[in-house]
């Protein structure tokens, strides 16, 4: 899938379409201070493991982009679901 680097889509802070530059979201380390990662370490502390069963079966042949939309006019970013694609690339709008 390609998008352009900038597109034209619904703020909710604005609560109108204006300009919005995408970026894809960055992996992170999990916070240990957020409330899944502290429970996450509570459930597979002593004995017992791991709290969830393994996968079962394939692995699934597209993965979901995550994307950042930030409005040109208020700086602020919001994320949508994102869609499943094999490939995906930011690409500059052609005029
Ligand atoms: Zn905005």
């Amino acid at each position: 899938m390609k998008l352009p680097r900038s597109i034209m889509t619904y703020c909710p802070y604005c609560k109108t379409h204006t300009e919005h530059d995408v970026e894809k979201v960055k992996k992170r380390n999990r916070s240990e201070l957020r409330w899944g990662q502290r429970r996450f370490r509570r459930a597979t502390r002593g004995y017992g493991g791991f709290p969830r069963p393994k996968p079962e079966g394939r692995e699934k042949p597209t993965k979901r982009v995550a994307l950042k939309y930030v409005c040109k006019k208020c700086k602020k970013a919001h994320q949508k679901p994102g869609k499943r694609a094999k490939k995906f690339e930011l690409i500059e709008k052609e005029k």
